[in-house]
């Protein structure tokens, strides 16, 4: 009894066995279909860079369609392996050009965030009139871009950056909270950005500006630059007028400060047209972030957060 129950038991596996594979022979490429529409394609191939193709979907929908393309999110995953930099780590600013710069002029760095937006090509043209009128005070600046912000039409903006003379800064892909992500994301934010810029600059990193600012042990460890904060916040992202962001500048100036302004906002090209050549009157040139550092021969770690570079 107890041998007929167990041979009948046996057949039924198999038999249920039988019905599995052939289910999965005969669905198998259906599946494979669905899977791959599901993958995101690459329309940035041109420079290099992986995204999505997808643009009858809203802002939101894109970065949760990047985000599935992720591998594992798991906190304790291997990735994070022996190579990522230690906070020991020099960031080695020997080869920043500072031929421009006049030492004994007071130093502050400009910075431009949320790029490219729809005035980054007007605050080049501040820029490039004003640079083109004051040959002996050429000004630049470092702007932090936003990967998921690029499109076919951005790489002639970061050429245009780099002709200019300014410098391209990560300011992580999707622009989340880094202090929310685990610590794959945390690496793929930064990486990717970083590879969208190598493709114009041939730099290996980019200095970092975290996302609102916010970063943890775990963003500074996942750092492989400097994350540059700010010590004078224009707050042009609020909406104010061309005269506030003028007056937040100009009356907290100081050399070695590091201002924080916003691409996107007319105001805040308005307001460069003054402040450029006020600042150069009152003893100023306006300097890109590694300018600033070289300059005043500060010495920024990897993985360290700054607000300023006074000199030393
Ligand atoms: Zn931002």
């Amino acid at each position: 009894m107890y041998k007929k129950v167990f041979l009948t038991n046996t057949f039924s596996m198999s038999k249920l066995s039988r019905v599995f594979l052939w289910i999965s022979v005969l669905f198998y490429p259906l599946f494979f279909c669905v899977c791959s529409a599901r993958r995101p394609q690459e329309h940035l191939s041109s420079i290099g860079v992986e995204s999505t193709n997808d643009s009858a979907l809203s802002l939101p929908e894109k970065i949760e369609n990047e985000l599935s393309s992720y591998p594992s999110l798991s906190e304790n995953s291997s990735s994070e392996s022996s190579d990522l930099p230690t906070t020991s780590d020099v960031w080695d600013v020997s080869t920043v050009d500072i031929s421009k710069i006049d030492r004994t002029k007071k130093l502050i760095a400009f910075t431009f965030d949320d790029s490219p937006s729809r005035t980054l090509e007007n605050i080049f043209a501040v820029f490039a009139d004003f640079n083109e009128n004051n040959p002996d005070c050429v000004a630049s600046s470092t702007v932090f871009f936003n990967g998921y912000l690029f499109d076919e039409s951005t790489p002639h903006l970061l050429h245009a950056a780099c002709a200019l003379g300014f410098e391209l800064g990560n300011h992580t892909y999707s622009h989340y909270d880094l202090t929310t992500l685990t610590s794959d994301v945390l690496r793929i934010e930064i990486d990717k950005t970083d590879k969208l810029l190598r493709s114009v600059d041939k730099k290996e990193r980019h200095l970092l500006r975290a996302p609102f600012g916010k970063t943890n042990e775990a963003v500074k460890k996942a750092a492989a630059t400097p994350i540059i904060d700010w010590s004078i916040d224009t707050l042009d992202w609020t909406g104010v007028s061309a005269d506030e962001i003028y007056d937040r500048v100009f009356s907290h100036r100081y050399s070695g400060a590091i201002v924080l302004m916003h691409d996107g906002y007319e105001a805040t090209v308005d307001a460069l047209k003054r402040l450029l050549p006020d600042l150069k009157a009152d003893g100023y040139q306006v300097v890109n972030v590694s300018q600033l550092i070289r300059a005043h021969g500060c010495i920024f770690k990897r993985g360290g957060v700054y607000i300023q570079a006074k000199k030393r």
